[in-house]
């Protein structure tokens, strides 16, 4: 069985007589992934007195020879690909496919990372009295904590940490306790890159231990975390009591409108992959699908038809399209949703139940599962799931549609699919999510494009495109005054 050390200071270790946490293969809970250490505050200490260490030497290298180390990082990325996206699988549960994928999402963000390592742009600006200038430099906001969930243990861990790490941070990373080997290897790459000691420390544990110690330490200045609203929430008051930056990226509960005269075979794909694609289990997943009365009977029969053919089981399989729930605590969460649905009047059209047969006995399987008759108002429609059930909600048409959307305390993903320019536009002004698909699923986030929402998803903040060096930079603004005398600004010379 392997055992997931820490790394602080260029070193691996596991510190002495910390609690363990065990992370097994969702899809087969009888496969043990990983011994990792519950790691205790002093180790916490120990990684930001190294990360702080680290930090004078890093943020002093010009930043395209940072880039030359992300660079090769995304390289090996790329070598090792395979094994690491079947890692992913074996540890998260999600199909290889999507692990490959989510592997891929990392080598791109090397590339865009690296790639800024030659731009980190600031500006400049005429000054309002003469033989003088003024300017702005992005400069690293310091030791950087990075706490990320087990739903992508490897792309979310790239989008915090190339970024951080090309605008001159160093990193204390906790990943989540579900995933500790996937975040043994996206380390272990880093360091093979050539990332000099001390500049990207890993510390394991759970979140209200070591994520707490990370977020309470005064030696971290910012703190980015994806996870729950309520996590995000408790963060960020430790954030404000401690005085330190905080960037949240937290829950979704996101719709795609299906209109009268869209194409119903791509909406049916679009809602199939968004619901069910890694169980449901994407902060960006689709669970609310906001249809317009003339399409919905028969979207309806295709949609239930298509959900109970998907194949369920081990990731590593050939075919698999939804695989497990990634633990016992949220199957029963999950299932508990599935109740209350049933309590509050929706109608379950199809899955509401663990699946079970050759393959799934060993693991946390639920089925595909669709309601219609959803309302505004239902817990259903409002709070965030997490696992592969859909809430139907039919609407008279767009104006309907979109306040439907809008009913929400969330604003990360959306979609509406519809052959018409005019409704498509309509909804892009005027949904509220950070992101709006038209015609496409309300999951396939591009590395470039800014990635976050609004209202009780996030905090303001967007991820990787080119707003995730606003997260780890902060500006300087510089004035030169070059006329040898002193110049007053702000006198009012009229
Ligand atoms: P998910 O819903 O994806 O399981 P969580 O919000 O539970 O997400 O966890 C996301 C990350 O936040 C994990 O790495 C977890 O350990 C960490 N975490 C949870 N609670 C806290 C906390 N109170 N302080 C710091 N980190 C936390």
């Amino acid at each position: 069985m392997e055992k997931a050390s820490n790394f602080i200071g260029g070193e691996w270790s596991i510190p002495e007589g910390a609690p363990k946490i065990v992370s097994v293969n969702p899809a087969d809970t009888r496969e043990t992934i990983c011994v990792a250490p519950d790691s205790p505050a002093s180790e916490i200490d120990r990684a930001v007195k190294a990360a702080r260490a680290a930090l004078p030497a890093w943020r002093r290298m010009p930043p395209p020879q940072r880039a030359n180390i992300i660079r090769r990082a995304g390289g090996i990325l790329a070598d090792r690909k395979q094994a690491l996206g079947e890692l992913v699988t074996r540890e998260c549960g999600k199909p290889l496919t999507e692990g490959l994928g989510e592997v891929q999402e990392a080598i791109d963000m090397a590339e865009l990372a690296a790639a800024e390592g030659r731009r980190l742009y600031g500006q400049t600006a005429p000054s309002e009295l003469p033989n003088k200038l003024c300017m702005t430099f992005r400069e690293p906001v310091g030791v950087c904590g990075l706490i990320t969930p087990w739903n992508f243990p490897i792309a979310v861990p790239s989008w915090k940490a190339l970024h951080a790490l090309i605008c001159g941070n160093t990193l204390v990373y906790k990943p989540a306790e579900d995933t500790p080997l996937c975040g043994v290897e996206f380390v272990r790459v880093m360091d093979e890159a050539g990332l000099p000691p001390g500049v990207m420390n890993l510390v394991h544990g759970y979140g209200e231990t070591a994520g707490h110690a990370l977020v309470a330490h005064e030696g971290v200045s910012l703190i980015s975390v994806t996870g729950s609203t309520e996590t995000g929430r408790i963060i960020a008051a430790e954030c404000a009591r401690t005085s330190k930056n905080v960037s949240l990226e937290c829950g979704g509960k996101n719709a795609e409108i299906v209109l009268d005269d869209a194409n119903i075979d791509i909406a049916i794909e679009g809602a199939l992959w968004g619901a069910f694609g890694t169980a449901g289990q994407r902060c960006t997943a689709t669970s609310r699908l906001i249809v317009e009365e003339g399409i919905h009977d028969e979207l309806l029969d295709r949609l239930v038809a298509s959900a109970g053919d998907l194949k369920m089981g081990n990731g590593l399989e050939p075919g698999v399209q939804v695989g497990p729930i990634i633990n016992e605590e949220q199957a029963i969460r999950v299932l508990d949703y599935i109740e209350i649905g049933k309590n509050e009047g929706a109608k379950l059209e199809c899955g509401g139940a663990r699946a079970e047969g050759p393959g799934l006995e060993h693991g946390q399987f639920i089925q595909p599962t669709i309601f219609t008759g959803v309302t505004r108002g239902m817990r259903i429609f409002e709070e965030e799931i997490f696992g592969p059930v859909l809430s139907v909600i039919k609407v008279s048409g767009l104006d309907e549609a979109i306040e439907t959307l809008n009913d929400c305390r969330y604003g990360l993903s959306s979609a509406i699919y519809t052959q018409d320019v005019n409704k498509a536009m309509v909804a892009v002004r005027e949904i509220e999510a950070g992101i709006v698909y038209v015609n496409g699923p309300t999951i396939g986030a591009e590395v470039h494009m800014p990635f976050g929402g609004v209202k009780s998803t996030g905090n303001g903040h967007r991820e990787a495109g080119m707003t995730g060096l606003d997260i780890f930079t902060e500006w300087k603004t510089v004035y030169i005054d070059y006329s040898g005398a002193l110049q007053r600004a702000q006198i009012d010379t009229n």
